[in-house]
């Protein structure tokens, strides 16, 4: 069994510390979801084994769609693990659109795959174009689950705030689940420790 976690880690894609994340909160824990495709070989490690948990599924999958732009590259190393065509999904104006010439058939199977889902809304907003176009939505994957959805073969429960449809079939490497913290009730500040922004040194 590939150890995902340890992945991450080597590649600074999880870290650990004190982070004051986008909503307020703070966590112990930080996932740069881009940093472990930084190295294209581990990408494609990572798409390859989340590729063979699909195809032992037996979904018949025709094409992988990837909401841009977190998903851009864990949707095209899958697409080539599974050997199926691959397009991405924009927003543009805000709206999740498919442009640049990418069509999609009438009945065409399609698995949307994202790096990392946490509620899955940019992933449920291009199923829904995918859908508006006649594409028949059949999964969702993802490499990493932030632990809010469902993954096949996980005992992790669904959250409230997953948007994913309960009877979809959800394939991730793993759960990152990890405690937030409101900043009055944080145990890190307690110790006396200052949560930092990972994203204030440039990233
Ligand atoms: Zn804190």
């Amino acid at each position: 069994m590939m150890d995902v976690k340890k992945i991450y880690m080597d590649a600074n894609a999880l870290l650990e510390g004190h982070f004051k994340l986008s909503s307020g909160n703070h966590s112990q824990f930080y996932l740069q979801s881009a940093k472990v495709l930084e190295n294209p070989r581990t990408a494609k490690l990572l798409a390859k084994a989340l590729a063979e948990q699909i195809q032992a599924s037996g979904i018949k999958i025709d094409t992988v769609c990837a909401p841009a732009l977190g998903g851009l590259i864990a949707g095209y190393a899958l697409a080539e693990a599974l050997d199926v065509r691959y397009i991405f999904a924009e927003r543009v104006e805000g709206v999740m659109s498919i442009r640049r010439g990418f069509e999609v058939s009438q009945g065409e199977k399609v698995l949307i795959c994202e790096d990392i889902i946490t509620t899955a809304g940019s992933a449920l907003e291009a199923a829904s174009v995918v859908e508006s176009l006649g594409g028949e939505i059949v999964a969702f994957a993802a490499l990493a689950n932030r632990g809010f959805c469902k993954r096949q073969g996980s005992d992790t429960p669904q959250k409230e705030n997953c948007k994913l449809p309960k009877d979809m079939p959800f394939f991730a490497l793993a759960d990152f689940t990890f405690e937030m913290y409101a900043p009055e009730a944080c145990p890190l500040c307690v110790n006396g420790s200052i949560a930092i922004k990972p994203g204030s040194r440039g990233n």
